[in-house]
C-alpha cells in the first residue's frame, strides 16, 4: 500500500513538473522563423562566396584581371582571364571562374585585391545537385545581374552598392528574398 501511494505521488509530481514546463513554453514568444518566407537577419560579418564589384561610374567590373587574387588563393579556386580593349588603359576581366567547392572563405583573395574589386557576397541560399553547380563565372553572373536590373531603354547600369573595403571585411550587397526577422 505504502509503495503504491509513493508511486502515485511520484507520477503526479512528474505530471505537474511536465505541465509547468509546457505552460511556460506556451506563453513564451514564438522563435520559429518561417523560412523561406522569412529569414533571420544576416550578421554584418557573414561571408558568402566572393563576387565581383562594379565601378559605380561605369557599371562595369572594377577588376582588370591582374590575377593577384588568383595567386593569393591557397586552394586554387580562382581563374581570371582578361583582355585589353582598344584604347583602354587597363585590361578588362572577361572570365572570373570560382570553384566554390574548394573555397574555405579564408579571405586571402579579398585582401590581395588592392582595388576592392571583389568582396564577400551575402549569398546563403546556394543549393545544387552536382559539384558543377558550385563552379561559377562571377563575370557572367555580374553581366546577367546587370541585364536583369537594367532600366528599360538602357543606361550606365544598375545602381551600385558601395564597394567593399579591401581588407577582408564584408560588404553590404543585401539580397532579400524574404522578410528579415530581427
Ligand atoms: S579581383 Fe582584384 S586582384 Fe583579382 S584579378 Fe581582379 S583586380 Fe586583380
Ligand atoms: S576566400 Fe580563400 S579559398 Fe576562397 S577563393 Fe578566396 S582565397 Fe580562395
Amino acid at each position: 500500500m505504502k509503495h503504491a501511494l509513493k508511486e502515485i505521488y511520484v507520477g503526479f509530481k512528474s505530471l505537474v513538473v511536465g505541465m509547468r514546463i509546457t505552460l511556460e513554453q506556451f506563453f513564451k514568444p514564438t522563435v520559429t522563423v518561417h523560412y523561406p518566407h522569412e529569414t533571420l537577419k544576416i550578421p554584418p560579418r557573414f561571408r558568402g562566396h566572393i563576387e565581383l564589384v562594379r565601378d559605380p561610374a561605369t557599371g562595369k567590373p572594377i577588376c582588370y584581371a591582374c590575377k593577384l587574387c588568383e595567386k593569393a588563393c591557397p586552394s586554387d579556386c580562382i581563374t581570371v582571364e582578361g583582355a585589353k580593349v582598344d584604347g583602354a588603359k587597363k585590361r578588362s576581366v572577361t572570365q572570373y571562374r570560382l570553384d566554390f567547392t574548394k573555397c574555405s572563405l579564408c579571405g586571402s583573395c579579398v585582401e590581395a585585391c588592392r582595388d576592392g574589386a571583389i568582396r564577400f557576397s551575402r549569398e546563403y541560399n546556394l543549393a545544387g545537385l552536382s559539384k558543377e553547380d558550385f563552379v561559377m563565372d562571377l563575370f557572367k553572373r555580374l553581366e546577367q545581374e546587370a541585364r536583369e536590373t537594367e532600366p528599360p531603354g538602357g543606361g550606365a547600369g544598375p545602381a551600385q552598392p558601395p564597394a567593399a573595403p579591401p581588407a577582408g571585411s564584408t560588404a553590404e550587397k543585401v539580397e532579400k528574398p524574404a522578410t528579415e526577422v530581427k
